[in-house]
């Protein structure tokens, strides 16, 4: 049966890194002879000049009618000077919140040729490959509308509230993922002090019953943000709520030292998901093709695995990846270690990892 991806080029660097990735799937869906075709939409700046708007309907229409949803990034200097009060950005929560995506997944993976980029020295980081799911769409960003109170408005007030069924979805996710990978999870919270905590720890544990094979630990989030820097490889799977989440995130996006190498998906319960670039439009390098593609590609890969159940051919893609980077080419961005290196624009990165794909598949196929 035929699939659609949507493709939400957005702003920026946007349009030329969706173009890499739709290169790369396109080549494998002919070469593996996949019925998927492509159907692009506005989001963002691109979506306000056009419609005045950052987020049209009929863009969540074609979202909402598509197998998957790869997006480039949102915003720039253009639609930050405008005094407006719709923004690019606006687009990006919306879309995000119009397809009821609750699992925000951002692996944190070192690539040998990167090792010296990272902050951390490199025998802590030569073996990091771990992902983080976070709860997306409840917790402390989701709660009853803060307030502040008293006749002073000196108190103020935020709330982490989660229904039990919003916490054994995302469960359900991570102990997915962790089936799939090496088979060990841990769940982070901070159950000493919050009640909501507790019924997390509950929820997990519960669930670890239908998952007997993945290995279970639960942590406190203070710890965690410690063990992150002192023993980053002991992870594979973390699950979280959606503040420890955001922060936690962020702190291992830096161990792998390369911005325009993470990529990240957005899950619901079936397979609909949205994949795009952790890393935002740079509008300082937009249309000089100096963008490096490889986060958007590996967030193609992602695609793949979660949306399409094309395993083997988002392992095609992370493997090519990193043949391209130990054969030496980079984005300016990236500081290669290998033996010989190869400045590379955009398009050149792309028909790199295109070659080392098609390295890797049997002349027969
Ligand atoms: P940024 O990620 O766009 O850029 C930070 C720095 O990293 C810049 O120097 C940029 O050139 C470089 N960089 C980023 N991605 C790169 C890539 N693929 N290849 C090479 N270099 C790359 O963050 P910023 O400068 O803080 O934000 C720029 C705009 O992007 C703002 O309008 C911001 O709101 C928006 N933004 C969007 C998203 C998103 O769409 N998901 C995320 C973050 C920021």
């Amino acid at each position: 049966m035929s699939k659609t991806i949507t493709v939400l080029p957005g702003d920026g660097i946007g349009p030329e890194v969706t173009d890499s990735a739709v290169r790369v799937l396109d080549y494998l869906f002919k070469k593996f002879h996949h019925d998927v075709h492509f159907v692009k939409a506005l989001i963002g700046g691109a979506a306000i000049d056009a419609e005045e708007t950052p987020l049209p309907q009929k863009t969540i229409d074609q979202c909402k009618a598509s197998d998957a949803v790869l997006l480039g990034a949102v915003g720039g200097p253009k639609w930050d000077r405008q005094s407006m009060t719709v923004r690019p950005e606006q687009g990006l929560l919306g879309i995000r919140k119009a397809l009821e995506l609750f699992a925000n997944i951002r692996p944190a993976k070192t690539f040998a040729p990167l090792i010296d980029a990272s902050p951390l020295k490199r025998e802590y980081v030569t073996s990091v490959d771990f992902v983080i799911v976070r709860e997306l769409t409840g917790g402390l960003y989701f709660g009853k509308p803060s307030e502040r109170r008293g006749p002073h408005k000196e108190d103020v007030v935020d709330t982490l509230a989660y229904s039990r069924y919003e916490i054994e979805r995302v469960v359900d996710k991570a102990f997915q993922m962790a089936e799939k990978r090496r088979k060990k999870l841990t769940s982070v919270d901070k159950a000493n002090v919050l009640e909501s905590s507790r019924m997390w720890r509950e929820v997990v544990t519960e669930k670890a019953q239908d998952y007997p094979d993945v290995e279970v630990n639960h942590a406190l989030v203070d710890s965690t943000a410690m063990q992150l820097i002192r023993n980053p490889s002991q992870f594979d799977v973390i699950v979280t709520e959606n503040m420890f989440g955001d922060i936690l995130s962020d702190e291992a996006s830096v161990i792998t030292g390369s911005l325009g190498m993470l990529p990240s998906a957005s899950l619901r319960t079936d397979k609909l998901g949205l994949y795009e670039p952790v890393h935002g439009s740079a509008p300082d390098i937009a249309g000089q093709g100096k963008a490096n593609p490889l986060a958007t590609i590996l967030s193609a890969a992602f695609l793949l695995r979660y949306s399409l159940d094309l395993d083997k051919e988002a392992e095609l893609i992370e493997t090519a990846v990193q043949r391209v980077l130990e054969q030496g080419y980079h984005t300016p961005d990236l500081q290669v270690n290998a033996a010989q290196t190869t400045s590379v624009n955009t398009a050149e990165m792309t028909d790199q990892v295109i070659a080392a794909i098609a390295a890797q598949i049997p002349e027969q196929v």
